[in-house]
């Protein structure tokens, strides 16, 4: 199989997998237990925490582990903004309509709950407006939450400007505005320095990033205001009951740290292949184009449309030829919507139906990116013949 769809979920690091294995079995223990077992997985669970923390320049009491991205972003979302309602502080938030859905339902329930939600929108590139964002503040402003990179066409948002604009609005209003970031593609790719990026909250998804699926972390700044989403034991500081995932634990600790060495050169080396394809593509296939910028985005990201075609029908020929690739994101293939992302860019409904994105890792090689190019013309063109013929 030629795996392109690395931003769905990608491999476990072999450093990742031999290092959890022992806490499923024969380290079992609960790290609650005050005996040797227990005391081992408690153990095994800080040193994750810290190197977590060294990787995102936090400190380990502000590093959360979760079931992942999903339930770091709902519980970065929910937690704050009731815990600044119930401060008093507002009920305004402020986010786009680019967000995963693990983003834009969480706020969505919040307006369930009386909370005001102000959607931004983006540019054809996928890029949210600083000013615009500016404009949105308000002084009953409790929270925003924009995300670091887009999942479906790798568009990388100025977080940094965002926050610096955040804290000016912030001091001159005397009133504190949250700001969390859905960083769940970028690891491996961005640098993650959440004391450079400026935010309070930031989530993260571990097999995303070489990982064990059903993990996550939640960083959340010192101070910053927090209910927590799950009530229970008194694990992970008071602020995520449940015994820990403790073999996913460890082995997030342990990505983490190695998605973060050597991010220019990867991102060089995976930025070239993923040029060769996109050129590739766009030589030899009539109305193909990409959708989203090529410049702040993710090495590893191309989404492409191609005229006339409907993308799952695509995603199926290539599947028969051994290449698995994606249509939209993989956590909406289950629905038969357009990408609200490529809609919100401005792409035009039959763009966005035909639209394919590929999604490369370290591991991928050069012949596997040109059989790609071998394969691909050749499926494109049969399947617009197949549906010509059928009209
Ligand atoms: N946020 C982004 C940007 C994602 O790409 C994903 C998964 O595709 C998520 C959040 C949700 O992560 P998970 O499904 O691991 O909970």
């Amino acid at each position: 199989m030629i795996y392109l769809d690395h931003a769905a979920t990608t491999p476990m690091r072999h450093e990742a997998r031999q290092a959890m294995l022992p806490f499923l079995d024969p380290t079992f223990g609960n790290p609650s237990g005050l005996y040797a077992a227990g005391r081992e997985a408690q153990g095994a669970v800080d040193e994750a925490r810290m190197r977590v923390a060294a990787a995102l320049n936090a400190r380990p009491s502000e590093v959360l582990f979760t079931s992942g991205g999903t339930e770091s972003i709902n519980a970065a979302i929910i937690g704050i903004a009731l815990a600044m309602r119930r401060a008093g502080a507002g009920s305004h938030l402020i986010t786009t309509s680019i967000e995963h859905h693990a983003g834009l339902h969480a706020a969505q329930y919040l307006e369930g709950l009386g909370f005001e939600v102000t959607f931004l929108g983006c540019d054809a590139s996928g890029r949210v407006s600083t000013e615009e964002f500016a404009r949105a503040l308000r002084p009953d402003t409790v929270l925003a939450s924009v995300m670091l990179a887009n999942n479906e066409v790798g568009t990388v948002q100025p977080i940094q400007s965002l926050a610096a604009v955040t804290h000016d609005f912030a001091a001159a209003h005397g009133h504190r505005v949250m700001l969390h970031t859905d960083a769940v593609q970028a690891p491996g790719w961005l640098d993650i320095d959440v004391c450079a990026l400026g935010v309070d909250a930031l989530s993260l998804s571990s097999h995303k990033f070489g990982g064990a699926k059903g993990s996550g972390v939640l960083y959340l700044r010192r101070a910053t205001p927090f209910l927590p989403l799950l009530h229970g034991g008194g694990q992970e500081m008071q602020k995520r009951a449940g015994t820990e995932n403790v073999a996913g634990i460890v082995a997030t600790g342990i990505a983490l740290e190695a998605a973060a060495l050597g991010i220019g050169a990867r991102a060089r080396a995976v930025r070239g292949l993923r040029d060769r394809l996109r050129d590739g593509i766009l030589a030899a296939i009539p109305g193909s184009t990409t959708n989203g910028c090529q410049v702040d985005c993710l090495p590893n990201n191309l989404n492409i449309a191609f005229r006339g075609l409907e993308s799952d029908l695509l995603v199926a020929a290539l599947d028969r030829q051994g290449i698995a690739v994606s249509s939209g994101s993989a956590c909406s293939n289950s629905t038969w919507e357009p990408s609200h992302v490529l809609i919100a860019m401005g792409v035009p409904i039959r763009q966005a139906a035909g639209s394919l994105r590929f999604s490369l890792a370290e591991s991928t090689t050069a012949a596997e990116i040109d059989e790609v190019l071998r394969v691909l013309p050749g499926e494109v063109a049969r399947l617009r013949t197949a549906e010509a013929s059928a009209v």
